[in-house]
């Protein structure tokens, strides 16, 4: 056996892999990494990849960033953790005031967790709360999407649309009212009335600004998120944006509500947070929300809800840095470079090609939704596998391949991961 069986025998043996089929698993040729730099992974042979999906959309500056490693270790010297029940750490404190200066939030207090489901998880039941402490009855529903997906916990997935494969929970799913996919151009309007004619029974909107990214990127009009966020305010419902995918330059801006010129009161952010260093989520809540949670000391109108890792501060310190480092390095004007030139590659070569169905990117959120002749033919997973053997980590959702570089991807790797995703669906097309 080589070492990369070895590895996938002895993982197979005692990992459970998420959203995939254990049974099926070391059939499925898996990269097992032994180590990463920069913009690739090496696996156990010493094969490189380069990950053109940020590891699952979480890493921006690439892996082992000196300045984000320096910024980990000298945490470690203060102490790794330190609990945010009833005690504060320095270093939660700073990343918060530097959170809370870049934010498109109104006066914001921010609640940590450790994954994006729950820091949407927090955002659904501060909502819900709110109302409660502000003794309005009967605000206990959310209106959602179709297409959405906010994560894996029972509340996320709740207000998260079907399908991914999880339909069998749905006796465990609370039941929201639910507007149309991005897919369908009517989908704000048809949110807007949703929103005024249930807002007495809404406790909130939550919705993916500008990108659904796991339903196969899928993009919205920024026109219909704005009228979405006039809407809410016109009848005192409250908005949730999960930027948890979006977040951290992924779109072109810091945030990708502020394409959309919308302040949420709640905002949702995750993966980016530590540039796929460190697990940390967190909640940004708007004054208003805030305040009305402020009461007597032990009273009902606390918020009953904590982790145990919430506010790492290892985790705190890589984020306050990547902060520093994404405002130093000028991030957001190399993503709109890499951007138009990826676009412009797509146009140019994919776009054409009988088996591709549609091409949507924003910023670098991309997805090349392939058109199988029939069904069951596994074309997005075949296509990955195929790129995965020239050297570039793919990975589909269903039959759309999604490209998602390092935010610090340059010219040269655009130009490869283009050639390489060609050369993979005129493989398998063929
Ligand atoms: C990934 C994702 C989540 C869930 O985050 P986890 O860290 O995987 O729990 C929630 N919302 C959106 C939009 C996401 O893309």
């Amino acid at each position: 056996m080589s070492g990369h069986d070895k590895w996938v025998a002895r993982d197979a043996a005692v990992v459970w892999h998420g959203f995939t089929q254990m049974g099926a698993y070391a059939d499925n040729a898996p990269v097992v990494v032994d180590h990463a730099e920069g913009h690739e992974v090496v696996d156990v042979d010493g094969r490189r990849y380069l990950d053109a999906i940020s590891s699952l959309w979480v890493t921006t500056l690439g892996h082992r960033v000196p300045e984000l490693d320096d910024a980990l270790r000298a945490q470690i010297d203060r102490g790794a953790h330190t609990t945010m029940l009833g005690n504060g750490n320095r270093v939660v404190v700073e990343l918060s005031e530097a959170l809370a200066r870049v934010v498109p939030v109104d006066a914001p207090h921010f609640i940590y967790a450790s994954d994006g489901a729950c820091a949407v998880e927090q955002a659904l039941k501060i909502a819900f709360q709110h109302w409660v402490n502000r003794g309005v009855k009967g605000r206990d529903t959310f209106l959602a999407f179709g297409g959405a997906y906010h994560g894996d916990t029972i509340g996320a997935l709740s207000v998260g649309a079907g399908g991914f494969g999880t339909d069998l929970f749905d006796p465990l799913r609370f039941p929201v009212l639910r507007a149309p996919g991005f897919d369908n151009p009517g989908c704000f309007d048809v949110a807007c009335g949703i929103v005024a004619e249930h807002a007495s029974k809404l406790a909130a909107v939550i919705v993916e600004p500008l990108v659904q990214g796991a339903a196969g990127m899928q993009l919205a009009d920024p026109e219909g998120l704005a009228a979405l966020a006039r809407a809410c305010r016109a009848h005192d419902v409250l908005l949730i944006c999960d930027e948890v995918a979006t977040g951290f330059g992924r779109t072109g801006s810091l945030f990708a509500s502020e394409a959309a010129d919308i302040r949420p009161d709640l905002l949702c952010l995750g993966k980016g947070l530590t540039a796929g260093y460190l697990a940390m989520s967190a909640t940004a809540v708007a004054g208003p929300v805030f305040d009305s949670f402020l009461g007597p000391d032990l009273s009902e109108k606390t918020l009953y809800h904590g982790h145990s890792y919430s506010g790492n501060a290892l985790a705190a310190a890589v984020a306050l840095r990547h902060l520093e480092l994404l405002e130093a390095w000028d991030v957001l004007a190399n993503v709109r470079e890499r951007s138009e030139q990826l676009r412009a590659l797509l146009d140019d070569r994919v776009t054409p090609l009988a088996a591709v169905h549609e091409v949507r990117l924003c910023g670098l959120m991309g997805g090349v939704e392939l058109a199988p002749p029939a069904d069951g033919l596994r074309w997005g997973r075949r296509v990955c596998a195929a790129a995965v053997e020239r050297g570039v980590l793919l990975r589909p959702l269903g039959d759309v391949v999604v490209v998602m570089p390092p935010l610090t991807v340059t010219a040269e790797e655009i130009n490869r991961i283009v050639h390489v995703l060609t050369e993979a669906i005129a493989e398998v097309t063929a």
